[in-house]
């Protein structure tokens, strides 16, 4: 199958089946989506969901966590991972965000990328959830599912997938297209044992293809040995039988 095939036959599916994807994390504005992005580094969506309803409540403004504390914010984010960093960077970006952005939240990754806590990946996904720039975010999902899908080829780190989705999709598709790689990779295309079982996408994934063509080989191969060994066996029972019948005839 052709790259470009793939690609339509990937935007066509999720445009029908997924049309409004997005984003899981709970905020109600664009600071609150920076502060959500910011904690769910190396966690899950579920667990940021359970910490912000309070976090936000304390620090509804960007000028709050700059007044705050990185000990005050711990003991609002304890529970998702690395805690002790992330309240410096909230209260760093806090500081930064209101100091020098009048506390709007910028609209491009070069000012996004100069906050604290905010790297290439985060930034592509305000840029794209809040401004819907053609920014492809790329996680450990985006990263997994659109190699096995074979939309990407070859690509060994993020920002090299970021590029080859960015050059294949269409520039409206790009910002939606993160959030339906995410979810198919959250729900369906799983890390360890992907469900390709229920997976609709069957007839066009790379991955799977080729797994049903090892798996075709394999029972190939099985049925050539199958085979050797009923020959053989049917060529000592051959030999037998003659044995039996010259040993009668000797006698
Ligand atoms: S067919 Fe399997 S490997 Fe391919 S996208 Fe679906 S779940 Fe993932």
């Amino acid at each position: 199958m052709l790259k470009i095939d793939r690609y339509r036959a990937f935007v066509n599916y999720f445009s029908e089946h997924q049309p409004e994807a997005v984003t899981e994390l709970k905020y109600s504005n664009p600071y609150e989506l920076l502060v959500a992005v910011i904690l769910s580094a190396q966690c899950t969506d579920k667990r940021i969901n359970q910490i912000t309803p309070k976090l936000f409540e304390r620090f509804p403004s960007p000028k709050d966590l700059a007044e705050s504390t990185p000990e005050e914010v711990f003991q609002y984010i304890r529970s998702v991972s690395y805690p002790n960093n992330k309240a410096k960077h909230l209260v760093g970006m806090g500081q930064k965000l209101w100091n020098e952005f009048n506390g709007i939240v910028p609209s491009n990754i070069e000012d996004l990328q100069k906050m604290p806590g905010v790297g290439r990946k985060t930034a592509n996904v305000i840029i794209s959830v809040i401004y819907n720039a053609p920014a492809m975010a790329v996680d450990t999902h985006v990263f997994r599912v659109s190699n096995r899908i074979g939309l990407t080829n070859r690509a060994k780190t993020p920002l090299e997938v970021e590029k080859q989705l960015v050059r294949h999709l269409p520039a409206e598709s790009i910002h939606i297209a993160h959030h339906w790689l995410i979810l198919h990779g959250r729900y369906i295309c799983v890390a360890r044992s992907p469900k390709c079982d229920v997976c609709p996408l069957t007839w066009f994934c790379k991955y799977y293809q080729q797994s049903q063509t090892e798996t075709a080989l394999k029972r190939l191969e099985k049925a050539k040995l199958q085979k050797a060994k009923d020959g053989q066996k049917k060529k000592n029972a051959i030999k037998i039988s003659k044995g039996l019948k010259k040993y009668e005839i000797d006698k």
